[in-house]
């Protein structure tokens, strides 16, 4: 599909692709960089990327595809660092979270002749670094591809295919739409998360002892999703301020009203309520976007 792909940042992500790229033989050779030294000798060891480079010059060097795996703050740097040394006609692509913020720090650094075309895959956990990684991440969940004003679409088309060949489903979104919908379905549920955690880290009433022992009944699965990675995080946060702003005044109103009924007794609405939260949650089942095990399938081993 590609002859070389390069990939800049070698966390959760990038090595997902990349041993998603090889079960699906996507690239005749993958080229990797990351910032630190750390990081490049365990990608070395555990064989992550064909080659691994010590300048992200050197990584993108020849690339028909460039793949921008580093947290969403860093892209802009990363793109000019990299920018003299593109190919003519190499696709320059990413996968942060946020997709305008990205947009608007990359583009001005391409040459003319490069294909910019963003993406973010929906799918992660909570761990991250160069060992995270596995071949099925991107299995049946979403990759959306989000083209910008000159995006060619024969090259839209290839990296749909790229990855199709990872396990995604793709689809295309544009960027302002697709950073309000991930406030919905991702940053602001991982708001509250990094909240309740806090909140009842805050709670003296509560031991610490007991916040762990007893964190089976729901708190668990906050605790687990902030435990996700800081950096990355913090920007996403600081850079899709408006979209979580909103949603998050959204789910205020919401929280009022829900503790109104519980303060007046109002059974009914909360009832009601649960009702059509419950109903959301069959629809992530019925699209096949989770499973319906108890304890979210903890007893099989799922990962994310
Ligand atoms: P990760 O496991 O933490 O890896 C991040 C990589 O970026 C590391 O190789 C790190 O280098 C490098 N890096 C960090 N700060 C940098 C900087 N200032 N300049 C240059 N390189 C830097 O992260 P990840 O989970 O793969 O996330 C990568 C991107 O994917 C982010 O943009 C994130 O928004 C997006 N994403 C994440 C998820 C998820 O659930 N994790 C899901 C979808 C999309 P060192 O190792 O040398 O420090």
């Amino acid at each position: 599909m590609y002859q070389r792909v390069a990939l800049i940042g070698l966390g959760l992500i990038a090595s997902s692709i990349f041993w998603a790229g090889k079960r699906g033989g996507v690239a005749a050779e993958f080229t990797g960089y990351a910032r630190s030294k750390a990081t490049r000798d365990t990608a070395r060891r555990i064989g992550l990327c064909d080659r691994i480079c010590d300048s992200a010059a050197a990584a993108v060097e020849d690339a028909d595809l460039v793949i921008l795996c580093v947290p969403v703050g860093a892209m802009g740097d990363v793109a000019a660092e990299i920018a003299p040394r593109l190919k003519p006609g190499a696709v320059v692509s990413d996968v942060g979270s946020v997709k305008k913020a990205v947009i608007e720090a990359v583009a001005p650094h391409l040459p003319d002749g490069v294909h910019f075309i963003p993406a973010h895959p929906l799918a992660g956990t909570e761990h991250s670094g160069p060992e995270s990684g596995f071949a099925e991440l991107f299995d049946n969940r979403w990759s959306l591809l989000v083209p910008v004003e000159d995006s060619d679409p024969e090259e839209v088309a290839r990296l749909g295919r790229f990855w199709r060949a990872l396990g995604a489903n793709v689809e295309e979104m544009d960027a302002e739409h697709h950073d309000l919908v991930l406030a919905v379905t991702s940053h602001t549920p991982h708001l509250i998360a990094y909240t309740m955690v806090g909140v009842a880290d805050d709670l003296r009433r509560v031991t610490d002892g007991e916040v762990i022992k007893y964190s089976a009944a729901g708190f668990r699965d906050f605790t687990r999703i902030a435990a996700s990675d800081p950096t990355m995080w913090r920007d996403v946060f600081l850079t899709n301020k408006e979209a979580t702003l909103e949603i998050l005044g959204r789910f205020t109103e919401e929280l009022f009203a829900l503790q109104r009924a519980i303060r007046t007794g109002d059974g009914q609405h909360l009832h009601d309520y649960f009702t059509r939260t419950r109903a959301i949650r069959r629809g992530i089942l019925d699209a096949g976007q989770d499973i319906d095990a108890p304890d979210f399938g903890r007893g099989l081993g799922r990962r994310d």
